[in-house]
């Protein structure tokens, strides 16, 4: 049954690119004749009402900025059964017959729930930084996230090589290490600490003393964000009583989250905006839309709470080498 209103709705952490997907699904949407409305602040809004229909120039001159201009939220109503039917009465109050969720894990298993409970026709798009949702290669705002922490660390790394010194830098991920990974081979990072492979804190600590013995002045080592228990500051700690070596600790945070979409973003939101409309009028339900190298990919929502998406082991071996 072909779709007649499509909400769209952002949903959990921010993360650049967000935008752009929704810019791409309502034009899309448009243009194939679908009436579309935004849906702000999440299921929150949802479930508030917060709800107004809009063409395609509402989504003029937004591709280029981060965030979301439906704003996110989280919400714990949505958590409950009985949420989830308020959610379900709003979209038929509006005559919306399916919805868009752009958002991370959690806001992806919420939309299965919608549609197993309630039968709200739903398709989901990968909108995180961590890059931590099964089926997809990358999901929205993970290269622009890297891109931010890789310029960051540059800038750390000339204070680190003129004072001959080691930084600590705690990149976001939560409890997964995509980011870690890939921005600590970017910057030649002396060692990534992740949480899918947490070597000693004795380990790193005789890493770099060797790299100091190795004729290194200056060492950067990546941390990501869920990946020492004690945090980066007692990490740092710990460091500096088995190195004997001074260290900086510099904690990204949410600069990582924020700003302008890079190009690769940008591209991947809209193709991926598209694509949700046209395999939502070919009869997709139930199921995100990703990339993987031979193009989009359909995976079942109800997988995303069962398969754990698995890092780079080859590109962690690969760190190892270059650091030496
Ligand atoms: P993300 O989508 O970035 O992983 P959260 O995990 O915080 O962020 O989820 C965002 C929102 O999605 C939550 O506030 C909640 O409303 C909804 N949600 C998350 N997990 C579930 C779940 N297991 N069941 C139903 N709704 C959920």
């Amino acid at each position: 049954m072909h779709v007649k209103h499509l909400g769209v709705l952002t949903s959990g952490g921010d993360a650049p690119g967000m935008n752009a997907a929704i810019r791409a699904a309502i034009r899309t949407a448009n243009f194939e004749g679908i009436r579309t409305s935004f849906i702000y602040r999440g299921y929150q809004g949802l479930i508030d009402g917060d709800i107004e229909q809009v063409g395609p120039r509402a989504v003029a001159n937004i591709i280029q900025r981060g965030g979301t201009i439906l704003r996110t939220a989280r919400c714990d109503a949505f958590l409950t059964p009985d949420g989830r039917a308020a959610a379900a009465s709003r979209l038929d109050e509006h005559g919306i017959d399916a919805v868009l969720v752009i958002g991370g894990d959690g806001s992806l298993k919420g939309a299965s729930l919608l549609h197993h409970e309630q039968g709200v026709r739903v398709i989901g798009l990968p909108g995180t930084i961590d890059n931590d949702i099964y089926g997809t290669d990358v999901s929205i705002g993970f290269n622009t996230a890297m891109n931010v922490a890789v310029d960051a660390i540059d800038r750390l790394r000339d204070t680190a090589a003129s004072h001959d010194r080691i930084f600590l830098v705690e990149v976001m991920g939560r409890n997964s290490g995509h980011i870690a990974l890939n921005v600590g081979v970017a910057v030649g990072a002396e060692a990534i600490l992740i949480p899918e492979q947490r070597p000693s804190v004795e380990e790193v600590a005789e890493a770099l003393v060797a790299a100091a013995e190795r004729g290194k002045q200056s060492s950067i080592v990546v941390v990501a964000e869920g990946a020492f228990p004690g945090g980066s500051l007692e990490l740092q700690r710990q460091i500096m009583d088995l190195a004997h070596q001074e260290v900086r600790t510099s904690i990204l945070g949410h600069i990582q989250r924020g700003g302008s979409p890079t190009t690769r973003d940008r591209v991947l939101a809209s193709r991926l905006g598209f694509a949700a409309v046209h395999h939502l009028q070919e009869g997709a339900d139930d199921v995100m839309v990703g990339v993987d190298r031979r193009g989009n990919t359909l995976v079942p929502l109800t997988d995303l709470s069962q398969r754990h998406k698995d890092i780079d082991w080859k590109l962690l071996r690969i760190a190892r080498v270059l650091a030496t």
